[in-house]
């Protein structure tokens, strides 16, 4: 196989270093002479572990106090139906913004009474609603920050008079966060953080326990912050991976760094597509996503769509295919995808103008 470059909409690429660690561990864990499939958690080794997961989390996006981070089992979508059971009480707003926060809503629908407080369907969610007053008599805003299927983005942290909730899925540690203005900040860990088989929920502990429902033991996030993320058998192996992950975060100058890399790739990928007379952008330029970088092939040439991804294909793209419901292509270039990965889509996309117009 030649060289390859990953453009995974999730399970994402993850960093080099992660992956040698992790093979290490499945070997050795620590030096115990035991893999680290079968370690017990409840062992001082495994601890250190959850300890130093937690601190970097904190340490990254800069945790206040007033917030915990717990990593729990089950994905997003189940993270959806936790959201309406502890913050669910009289009425919640979602904004819809696509695929995810529709899933979100239905959840929260099922619980109690929740709706749309302002909606991108009619332009197939090409972009972010703006604008929509927030009542102040509702129990939460619930918003997705990066629309991972449309490729939009909410690239700054709303003020909102009632308690925000945000599933950061795909876009969480590309970008400095301010997690005071957030009562909840979730997300699987596969698209910008580890491997698939565990979230994290950086929780506001005083936003908690103001429903008056019965909420299931392993659905209240309270069992999770008072047992530190171990009251049953956490997911191991996706932690130990998730915290190789953030390791390599911090080795590469934290957040602030990899956001700033990560915005360069999005604009040399973004330049081409605007660039390349066969391309076009699916997203509105103002809410472009610098995680997922949708587009199709320009008007006049949308014949070319099957060729250019065999063309791709050729060259080591994998991945580029756009989500079913969007078509075309999409390109996730998340925090461990090269600007040498990006470049190489970039040439050749250009290498694919030359064959087709000169
Ligand atoms: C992928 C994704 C989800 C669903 O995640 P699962 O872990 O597969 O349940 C939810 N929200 C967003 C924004 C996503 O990108």
């Amino acid at each position: 196989m030649g060289k390859v470059h990953v453009f995974n909409a999730g399970p994402c690429l993850l960093p080099e270093q992660a992956i040698d660690n992790a093979i290490a561990a499945l070997k050795d864990f620590k030096g115990t002479g035991v893999s680290v499939l079968s370690i017990s958690h409840r062992t001082k080794e495994w601890d250190a572990v959850m300890d130093e997961c937690r601190g970097l989390w904190k340490e990254l996006l800069h945790i206040p106090d007033t917030h915990e981070v717990v990593f729990l089992g089950g994905g997003a979508s189940l993270q959806f139906l936790y959201v309406a059971m502890n913050y669910l009480e009289h009425k919640a707003a979602y904004l819809d913004t696509g695929v995810w926060a529709h899933k979100a809503l239905k959840e929260a629908k099922g619980i109690g009474d929740a709706y749309a407080i302002a909606s991108s369907a009619d332009k197939n969610y090409t972009y972010i609603p703006k604008g929509f007053e927030i009542p102040e008599d509702i129990d939460y805003l619930h918003i997705t920050t990066n629309n991972t299927i449309y490729g939009t983005e909410i690239k700054e942290d709303l003020d909102c008079p009632v308690p925000l909730i945000a599933d950061m899925s795909s876009d969480i540690m590309s970008r400095p966060v301010d997690v005071s203005k957030y009562a909840l900040i979730y997300g699987g860990a596969q698209k910008n953080v580890g491997p698939a088989g565990v979230i994290f929920a950086i929780i506001r502990k005083d936003s908690l326990g103001k429903v008056s429902r019965y909420i299931p033991t392993m659905l209240d996030y309270r069992t999770h912050i008072d047992k530190l993320s171990m009251f049953n058998t956490p997911p191991v192996f996706a932690i130990f991976v998730m915290n190789e992950t953030l390791k390599w975060i911090k080795s590469m100058g934290g957040v602030e760094a990899i956001h700033k890399l990560d915005q360069e790739k999005a604009d040399l990928l973004y330049a081409e597509i605007d660039r390349n007379p066969l391309f076009v952008g699916t997203a509105a330029k103002e809410d472009r996503s610098i995680m997922n970088v949708c587009f199709v092939m320009a008007p006049g040439h949308e014949d070319l769509q099957d060729e250019f991804l065999a063309f791709a294909k050729e060259r080591g793209m994998i991945g580029i295919k756009g989500h079913r419901s969007v078509g075309g292509f999409r390109a996730s270039i998340y925090n461990a995808c090269s600007k040498e990965d990006v470049q190489a889509l970039v040439d050749c996309m250009k290498e694919f103008e030359t064959l087709k117009t000169k």
